[in-house]
């Protein structure tokens, strides 16, 4: 099972509440920012981090803050600063990958050689933490980053970003430098949807995805205007982890090894309700009964 990024637009749930749901409906870890900017009010990365890994959700990746993206390209110590801080936060709780962006908007400035240096001899001093660079909308300098050739520098595919802002080609491309992913779908906008509301073909790029050794986290978002109950959060969380298990990827590979499977959103349903087995019969109990019914009988 894969891992969600913490949804917390649902500004009255407890995190403590949000993270037991997740571990109920059956994500094995969370993602989340580690900057005060995206908390909620008297929220704290840090106790959520804590909290996840004391009931057994794993942290493999943490986001840090997009909307200073930019200052990549100034030739000031402020932004490096920023980084190794947050590095030393994820080598403190050994969270793997660090996911940052690159650029923000379409005409972004150029990173410079100067800070490509510093950025290297930075991620040279946290070897235990992959600088994660995402897709975005411009990718221009996350090219020139990977092109850099650093073993900790590395790429978070972003399939969402890929369809919304065509380049899916940077899958297969730097496909030997990706170590996390976040899975959504859209129609072209970067709209972070459920798997199965989009036009991206997902199984596809799920199928590359895990002959690799990456960390993917479902990075989706409710419609605006949701309401902010608890049934609300529970319903989204749920359909979130369906649309993943019943359509992809567990069941084909524990169950099917190399075959892919293709079948209808009903038979998937006939399984989950437990009315059909994997291998198409009946359930046993289904079973008894059918045959006292049949024709013959
Ligand atoms: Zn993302």
């Amino acid at each position: 099972m894969i891992g969600i990024y913490d949804i917390n637009d649902f500004k009255n749930i407890d995190f403590k509440i949000r993270l037991e749901t997740y571990k109920k409906v059956g994500f094995s870890s969370i993602g989340l920012y580690i900057d005060d900017k995206y908390m909620n009010k008297n929220e704290n990365y840090e106790n959520i981090i804590k909290f996840a890994i004391k009931i057994g959700l794993q942290v493999n990746q943490v986001h840090v803050d997009y909307k200073i993206s930019n200052e990549i390209c100034e030739n000031t110590q402020k932004y490096l600063d920023y980084v190794e801080e947050k590095l030393l936060f994820c080598k403190k709780y050994e969270i793997k990958n660090m996911v940052l962006h690159a650029s923000k908007g379409s005409n972004p400035p150029k990173v410079n050689d100067d800070q490509l240096k510093k950025l290297i001899s930075l991620a040279k001093r946290y070897p235990e933490v992959n600088l994660s660079f995402e897709n975005v909308r411009n990718n221009y300098n996350l090219e020139k980053i990977l092109n850099l050739n650093q073993p900790n520098i590395t790429l978070c595919y972003d399939i969402g970003h890929a369809n919304a802002y065509n380049s899916s080609y940077l899958l297969n491309k730097y496909k030997n430098k990706i170590s996390c992913a976040h899975l959504h779908n859209n129609y072209g906008n970067d709209d972070h949807n459920l798997l199965s509301n989009g036009n991206i073909n997902y199984r596809k790029v799920i199928n590359i995805l895990s002959s690799i050794n990456c960390d993917c986290c479902l990075e989706v978002f409710p419609d605006k205007n949701f309401p902010q109950t608890m049934d609300f959060f529970v319903n989204f969380i749920s359909r979130a982890s369906d649309d993943y298990i019943w359509r992809n990827w567990t069941i084909r590979k524990t169950n099917f090894k190399n075959h892919a499977l293709n079948l209808q959103p009903t038979y998937f349903n006939l399984i989950k309700n437990k009315e059909k087995t994997l291998e198409g019969r009946l359930n046993d109990e289904k079973r008894k009964h059918y045959v006292k019914k049949d024709k013959y009988g």
